[in-house]
């Protein structure tokens, strides 16, 4: 049994404000939210970053993503929202089982990444795109399974 916090609320051993289930993929309230309403959307079995979950997965993923994202608009009617997960630890990820976050967002909230954007100098920006571009075209992972 997987000792996974995540994994223990879709076990219905821990409890959690359920949002949205459908065949993969399970939408609960986080519990120490960025605004009220933000909601954790995850895949029901344990996976611990994105490119673990299965396509078939991936795909009730974002649809359950997309389906509370349109219910917070229309239920909370914040100016905007953010969708986006952490992946690793040095990505701030803290719960080892993917989760996209949705959270809605407001006006001057201040809330944001601090950036210190970087330029490409010479050919780094072609090189950067041929090891990435190399890596997919020697994988099968992008095809649709
Ligand atoms: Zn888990």
């Amino acid at each position: 049994m997987i000792q996974c916090k995540f994994c223990k609320i879709i076990r219905g051993e821990s409890d959690a404000e359920v949002l949205f289930k459908n065949q993969s993929a399970i939408a609960i309230l986080d519990i120490n939210p960025i605004h009220y309403g933000h909601v954790l959307v995850m895949p029901q079995r344990h996976r611990a970053t994105l490119v673990e979950v299965p396509d078939e997965e991936l795909l009730d993923l974002i649809k359950a993503t997309k389906v509370v994202s349109r219910a917070i608009v229309k239920s909370l009617n914040p100016p905007g929202y953010n969708v986006f997960s952490n992946n690793g630890k040095a990505a701030g990820q803290s719960v080892f089982h993917f989760h996209f976050h949705i959270t809605p967002r407001y006006d001057d909230d201040n809330i944001r990444f601090v950036l210190k954007l970087k330029k490409y100098g010479g050919d780094d920006m072609a090189v950067y795109a041929k090891r990435i571009r190399e890596q997919i075209q020697s994988s099968p992972v992008h095809e649709l399974s």
